[in-house]
């Protein structure tokens, strides 16, 4: 039988033979393809549950693994190895060790959602890869990516004040992600700003920046905000089987 999606196969996992008859027939090369048994005994039966614990990740049960969001996909098209549909079949059967063993690509989804669009179950691949990606972090498998670095901030930002100030949250992105404060596409940009804004909207954006302005009476919304927030952070948490944060 051919063997469907074999780069999903690990190369030490493929046997071949170059010169091989069985009762007679020659079955060399293409004919004798193997895979080998593998035996998986490390299931996390509880990994579904934790990636449906988390924001995007609650409607994994749903998926029949019809594989239209791997199709459809901007990352799988550069990069075969990068397929939603195949880690959700692995969240969906426990297989945490072979989920890990793609830990490096997850977070590269770029949010396009096209996976979302094509999807017949609304299973929200996309959600699914925020929360595996997510997952990854929390339980310690991978560093923090630039991505939750900069949803921080501008969560942050947001319980704070009300709004949102578009220089501070990058200077403070670029600062919490240990990059240069200068970068040539950021050149380039404010360039084109400083030539096609009006100044009274440049203006405007420098005031923000500097005095940083709040909502009115935005306390008491601030504070439910953030009493919603640590109820959502500790119930994920103990979904997780990870201590509370102190
Ligand atoms: S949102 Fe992510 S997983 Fe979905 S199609 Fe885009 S890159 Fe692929
Ligand atoms: S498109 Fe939806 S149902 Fe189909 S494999 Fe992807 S997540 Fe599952």
């Amino acid at each position: 039988m051919a063997i469907h999606e074999k780069h999903l196969i690990r190369p030490e996992n493929i046997k071949t033979h170059d010169n091989l008859v069985i009762d007679g027939v020659d079955v060399s090369g293409h004919w004798s393809t193997f895979i080998e048994t593998r035996v998986v005994t490390d299931y996390n039966e509880q990994l579904q549950e934790e990636i449906a614990a988390l924001p995007g990740g609650e409607y994994i049960h749903r998926c029949w693994q019809c594989g239209s969001c791997t199709n459809s996909c901007t990352v799988n098209a550069i990069n075969p190895d990068f397929n939603p549909r195949y880690w959700i079949y692995l969240i969906r059967m426990g297989m945490e060790s072979e989920l890990l063993r793609d830990k490096e690509i997850i977070w590269q989804c770029v949010s396009c959602n096209k996976c979302t669009y094509a999807c017949p179950r609304d299973v929200v691949p996309e959600g699914v890869m925020k929360a595996t990606a997510h997952w990854l972090e929390m339980k310690g498998h991978t560093e923090t990516t630039p991505s939750t670095i900069f949803d921080a901030e501008f969560t942050r930002q947001v319980v704070q004040t009300g709004k949102i100030e578009d220089g501070r949250i990058l200077k403070n992105f670029l600062l919490n992600s240990k990059q240069p404060l200068v970068q040539d596409w950021l050149i380039e940009m404010v360039k084109k700003m400083i030539t096609n804004l009006p100044i009274k909207f440049l203006f405007g954006m420098g005031w923000a920046t500097i005095f940083q302005p709040k909502t009115k009476g935005w306390g008491k919304a601030r504070a439910a905000i953030e009493e919603h927030i640590a109820e959502e952070k500790a119930a994920e948490r103990a979904a997780l089987g990870l201590d509370p944060i102190k």
